[in-house]
């Protein structure tokens, strides 16, 4: 009888929540795409909402990915503990914390029953227990952490007390971290700053810091080229791993299963066909941010007003908030989607700027799409990014909230036709081509991601039979 070498598997656990899912499962096709099994699990109304919002129907054994193979397995967890009602962050981060970890430590155990145990196990930011549930069952753990490097930075130096960040009595100071250009204190997350009201997230967020040494490795959704002095500072305490930008493959690993907690309408892509080379405005806030009643009047009359064709993102339970008549009167220059394939839009050729809030997803899509942007962030990281988008990477504008209909128009017209929107293409179509190339064959992070997979081929082929016991 032959021996059959065992598979190396590689469990990989999200948060639910649409920004941490879709850099996960990015990671996911890339890894398995390069001969893994892999895993993908996260709590189980959002693994089903994943499910149905594709058209891919995954059977025990997954997908085909590349050379490797993507299955999905969700936990018995549900994200929202209340019983019909909108449960609080607060609750809901409780619940998972409570019943997270049990449940992935059943999941985990079931694979090693059904043959193909876990070689490693991979999680992102805001589900930490899964870095413990892993080490104490013997098996190595990664953790992605799918904001900015800076970011990190920022926040390991104010976790760990190693600089000066702005006080109740000391607001305005400025914040200098090395690797870093200097911050305001509207320019470092939100979630750092006295005032603060989101006290549940900032705790969530510092919280994946207590353990984070105990994880083998910690990956990075940004690449080398992109933020080389912060990835180089921050060494001297984490070596953090570059791995983007994480955007939806190009090559053979590319599925058709993207991660959409909404089902995307792929009509937007036709629509986007029959309209002028770098023409169109794309608006989208991702998938937690919403402007108020008051900001979508200003935005739609600006759109009215402007001439110019439109693809805008107002999320299902947003659309109410329309202003009336305003879809009958943009007919045929501009589109409202609920949710669209955002990777897509982007990457469209009639695509001429992105009015964004600036979380990290966009803006690496962004920034590899060559498509320059309105820089419009509300709270957290979208307030970093939105720096390094405008002054460091230089593809952009600023355009400050509220939103307001002049304002609005000054940021379009600055960065589709004005003086120094040809000085932003060019810095946009450069960061295109670098976050191509660390993605493509050999590339920086492409030679991460080999070596991570080297790394777990070579843990089923160096254990005694081949399996990890759990
Ligand atoms: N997204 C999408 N369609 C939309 C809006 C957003 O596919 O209509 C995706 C976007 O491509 C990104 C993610 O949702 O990958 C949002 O993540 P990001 O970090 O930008 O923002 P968040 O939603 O976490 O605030």
């Amino acid at each position: 009888m032959g021996f059959e070498p065992p598979v190396p598997h590689v469990v990989m656990i999200s948060f639910p929540g649409q920004g941490h899912v879709n850099p996960l499962l990015r990671l996911a096709k890339r890894v398995a795409a390069k001969g893994v099994l892999i895993t993908f699990t996260t709590t189980s109304d959002t693994g089903h909402q994943i499910i149905s919002s594709s058209d891919v129907v995954p059977d025990d054994d997954g997908i085909p990915v590349g050379s490797g193979r993507l299955r999905f397995e969700f936990l018995d967890t549900n994200w929202d503990p209340s019983n019909g009602q909108k449960a609080s962050l607060d609750d809901s981060m409780h619940h998972l914390e409570t019943s997270g970890p049990a449940d992935f430590a059943d999941l985990i155990r079931k694979q090693s029953h059904a043959g193909r145990p876990v070689t490693y196990v991979v999680n992102n930011p805001f589900v930490p227990w899964a870095v413990d549930v892993a080490t104490d069952m013997g098996i190595p753990c990664a953790v992605l952490w799918v904001q900015s490097c800076s970011v990190f930075s920022t926040y390991y130096h104010y976790h760990h007390s190693l600089a000066e960040f702005p006080t109740e009595t000391n607001p305005d100071i400025s914040v200098s971290l090395p690797g870093i250009p200097s911050m305001t204190p509207e320019e470092i997350p939100s979630f750092l700053l006295p005032s603060n009201p989101y006290k549940s997230l900032t705790k969530a967020i510092l919280e994946q810091f207590h353990n984070i040494d105990k994880a083998s490795k910690v990956f990075v959704n940004s690449f080398a080229e992109l933020e080389p002095e912060a990835i180089d500072t921050i060494a001297k305490y984490v070596h953090l791993i570059p791995v983007g930008p994480l955007v939806e493959p190009e090559d053979e690993s590319r599925s058709t299963l993207r991660g959409d907690l909404i089902k995307a309408s792929d009509d937007c892509l036709e629509w986007l066909d029959t309209q002028a080379p770098k023409s169109v405005i794309y608006i989208s806030l991702g998938s937690i941010v919403t402007f108020t009643k008051e900001e979508m009047a200003e935005m739609a009359h600006e759109l009215t007003t402007n001439g110019r064709p439109f693809l805008w993102v107002v999320r299902p339970h947003c659309r109410e908030l329309l202003s009336q008549g305003f879809l009958e009167e943009v007919k045929g220059r501009g589109m409202v989607v609920g949710w669209s394939p955002q990777d897509s839009v982007l990457n469209h050729g009639s695509v001429g700027c992105f009015l964004t809030h600036c979380g990290w997803n966009s803006v690496l899509e962004t920034l590899t799409a060559g498509v320059p942007v309105i820089a419009y962030p509300q709270w957290g990281d979208q307030v970093t990014d939105a720096k390094f988008l405008v002054d460091i990477y230089k593809v952009g504008v600023r355009l400050k909230a509220p939103v307001e209909r002049n304002a609005l128009h000054a940021a379009i017209e600055a960065v589709m036709d004005g003086q120094e929107a040809e000085a932003i293409k060019e810095h946009a179509t450069k960061w295109k081509e670098a976050a191509k190339m660390a993605v493509a064959k050999d590339g920086s992070s492409d030679r991460n991601i080999q070596l991570f997979v080297d790394e777990v081929k070579k843990r089923v082929a160096g254990d005694s039979n081949g399996y990890i016991q759990v």
